[in-house]
């Protein structure tokens, strides 16, 4: 048993952002975990060519490529039968899985298959005094918890955002053809069909995200927020209630149970600042709150608060911007 394996999916057709992001993760484990790292990549088609030269641009040495048309988005039964193929041939000591929709439900499936230890959703990797140290959000964010990983082999996952994406570091590596028979009647679960929202929010890639809260008091709330978003360049995400009322679809949900953001600058509006709200933004470089409650908890958690009623510091906000941009 030596080395780290990520299990890098392509299966929108392209290597995804969180993929690179265990990269990262694997670099800090090496050492005491043997030097080499490969790559299980999974997906189907001709951008799997592209995906393995990425993994190579970024220092993964070998690559097992399952190519297979059942590998595609939300097929983790197929996924967790590709991925358990080549890791029991491989043997690696530690598997690093990101914890997105697939991740979340392939790691400790494949934990127990292997009978291997299993950390999940970590936001922290690394060494320390030889031995694999992670850390994970614990009691909705309020606390980290920090575990330190004996067992071999070993699964973690990692959440999306967590990590950066590394610096390339180009080796010549190899591809390896991994044929898996995967039997589509012998799948417990199929996707049938995928809907896509139609337009792109890009909230964990945005530099600027404003968040709606319950304090908006409806969906007409959001239209205001959309027009401050635009003119910073910026996305629009929201608390759990706004999504769970209907108000905004629930793929806009920021938190413990929603997304993970990492923006330069992050606006909280007509939002409590709960704990497993709070879990989805820590990593924002700057939080302000706009909250009329002076106690609001969001206030503890923010770099700047501008207490006041959302209708009329929003507006008043746009303009601001509206002239200092010209416009
Ligand atoms: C297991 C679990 C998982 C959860 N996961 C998530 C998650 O992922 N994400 C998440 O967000 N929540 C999550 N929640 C819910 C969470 O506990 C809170 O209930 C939720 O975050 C509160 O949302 P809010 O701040 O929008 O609403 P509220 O707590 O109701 O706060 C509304 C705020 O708006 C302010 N306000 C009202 N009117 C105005 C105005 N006109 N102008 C300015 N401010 C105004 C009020 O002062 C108040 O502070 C989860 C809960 C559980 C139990």
């Amino acid at each position: 048993m030596t080395g780290i394996c990520i299990i890098a999916g392509a299966l929108d057709g392209k290597l995804s952002r969180s993929s690179l992001e265990l990269i990262g993760g694997a670099r800090m484990l090496q050492g005491p975990v043997g030097q080499e790292v490969a790559a299980v990549l999974l997906g189907h088609g001709p951008g799997l060519a592209e995906a393995a030269a990425d993994l190579h641009r970024h220092g993964v040495g070998r690559v097992y490529r399952c190519d297979h048309p059942l590998l595609t988005a939300g097929q983790t039964d197929a996924v967790l039968v590709a991925v358990e193929h080549v890791v029991r041939r491989t043997r690696p000591e530690v598997v690093l899985i990101a914890a997105d929709t697939v991740g979340r439900e392939l790691a400790p499936r494949l934990a127990y298959r292997l009978r291997a230890a299993l950390a999940t959703e970590c936001v922290e990797l690394g060494v320390e005094d030889g031995a694999i140290v992670v850390r994970r959000q614990v009691y909705g964010g309020r606390a980290l918890a920090t575990l330190v990983v004996r067992t071999r082999p070993a699964v973690l996952s990692v959440k999306p955002h967590a990590l950066d994406v590394p610096q390339p570091a180009p080796v010549a590596g190899t591809v390896e053809d991994v044929s898996v028979a995967i039997d589509a009647g012998a799948l417990p679960t199929r996707v049938r069909e995928v809907l896509r929202e139609q337009a792109e929010l890009g909230l964990e890639d945005a530099q600027i995200v404003i968040g709606g809260g319950r304090g908006l008091g409806g969906p007409e709330g959001f239209a205001l927020l959309a027009e401050l978003a635009k003119q910073l360049g910026g996305a629009v995400g929201a608390s759990r209630p706004p999504t769970d009322a209907g108000w905004v679809p629930v793929n806009w949900q920021i938190g413990q149970t929603g997304k993970t953001i990492r923006p330069a600058l992050y606006i909280a509006v007509g939002i409590s600042g709960a704990t497993q709200h709070i879990a989805g933004v820590t990593g924002s470089r700057t939080i302000v709150a706009i909250n009329r409650d002076p106690e609001a908890p969001i206030f503890s958690s923010a770099h700047l608060g501008i207490v006041g009623d959302y209708r009329e510091v929003v507006p008043a906000l746009i303009a601001k911007v509206k002239e200092l941009k010209g416009a």
